[in-house]
């Protein structure tokens, strides 16, 4: 099996700047001068350098949605938008898609909306190559087996980063903002995109009829999930048409994460942070009128180790360019029997 290592390498890197390319032809979460640019999802350490790839690379492919958000959320630069949309290819998942004898395949992952796994089968060599992209290990999430290589991520790859609670925090925030609607009548939710439509969906399933105020930008990606693609929201205005609710008992505000630090703490509305930090509990008192929520879009170190176990591949490449702990979850997996390494290579330790 060893012997086989240095021969999957050849169509295996990762760059500093984060691009992993695969095969001759693909480069995927970054940019190199390569035929197709593949983005897995909107997270900004995954459309690194987009615009080159605008320019340069020959299609870009990703689903769908991922497709419609980067133009929601104004991530292509309004004067390479009529080159964006000559090249855009969008995949469904599982949908075949063959450039020079590279097939490629998006899969389902449960991370954010739109996001996606991907495989590459490489024809004349006979190489199975995948890359995780950034995930949770859940229903939604299809495991990829009889892989020659496994690419990772590693977000949470230390035994430190172990979050006992995962399955129950969904259910405890949308308590705790229950909880806030009864006290104050309004609850402020602060996050990153992607987790502020995730909070959406998840108080609407535990029956949060309550209207939503979100800034514009995350109405109208919010809108394009909605109409396009059924995702159940419902009952959310841009924050300029706040006015329109002065009656209602209760209103819940979306605001990005960076705004939290400007939060009135006044005793006339509960805030909730939503952190992906793991903390020791699902919750955390940070003052009077402000809560931390340990909501992730990642898995902790188990799901990590777990994905492996049951993926089972001959290789694994784990991504180091990114932040995270490479290089102590690769420890972990030589210890279980896996054939470990991380890209790029380089001296010391990683940093968060
Ligand atoms: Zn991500």
């Amino acid at each position: 099996m060893c012997q086989l290592i240095p021969r999957y390498l050849e169509y295996v890197k990762i760059l500093p700047n984060g691009a992993i390319l695969v095969g001759k032809n693909i480069v995927i979460d970054g940019h190199a001068k390569r035929p197709l640019r593949i983005i897995t999802h909107v997270h900004a350490d995954h459309i690194i350098d987009l615009e080159d790839s605008i320019r340069e690379c020959k299609e870009i492919i990703a689903t769908k949605i991922t497709l419609d958000l980067l133009e929601a959320l104004q991530y292509v630069n309004s004067n390479l938008l009529p080159i964006f949309k000559v090249k855009k290819r969008p995949l469904d998942y599982c949908e075949r898609y063959l450039y020079e004898n590279e097939e490629i395949y998006l899969l389902p992952v449960d991370h954010i909306p739109g996001a996606a796994q991907v495989r590459v089968e490489l024809k004349s060599e006979k190489v199975s190559i995948g890359y995780t992209g950034d995930f949770k290990l859940t229903q939604k999430t299809e495991i990829m087996r009889d892989l020659d290589v496994l690419i990772i991520e590693a977000t949470y790859g230390h035994p430190s980063y172990r979050r006992s609670y995962k399955e129950s925090v969904n259910s405890l925030l949308a308590d705790l903002v229950k909880e806030g609607l009864k006290r104050y009548k309004r609850v402020y939710i602060y996050a990153y995109h992607g987790k502020i439509q995730e909070a959406m969906i998840v108080l609407r399933e535990y029956g949060l009829t309550e209207p939503y105020i979100v800034p514009s930008r995350v109405y109208n990606a919010t809108k394009i999930l909605e109409e396009k693609y059924q995702f159940n929201i419902g009952n959310y205005y841009k924050d300029t048409e706040v006015l329109k609710l002065k009656n209602t008992e209760g209103i819940v505000f979306f605001k990005h994460f960076n705004s939290a630090k400007h939060r009135r703490l006044d005793g006339k509305a509960l805030h909730i942070v939503l952190t992906g930090r793991i903390l020791a509990e699902p919750f955390k008192k940070l003052d009077d009128y402000t809560y931390a929520v340990s909501l992730s879009d990642h898995g902790d170190f188990d799901d990590l180790v777990n994905y492996v176990v049951y993926a089972n591949p001959k290789l694994v490449v784990i991504d180091g360019s990114r932040r995270g702990y490479a290089e102590i979850l690769r420890e972990h997996l030589v210890e279980k029997g896996f054939y470990t390494i991380v890209l790029p290579e380089r001296k010391g330790e990683e940093h968060r």
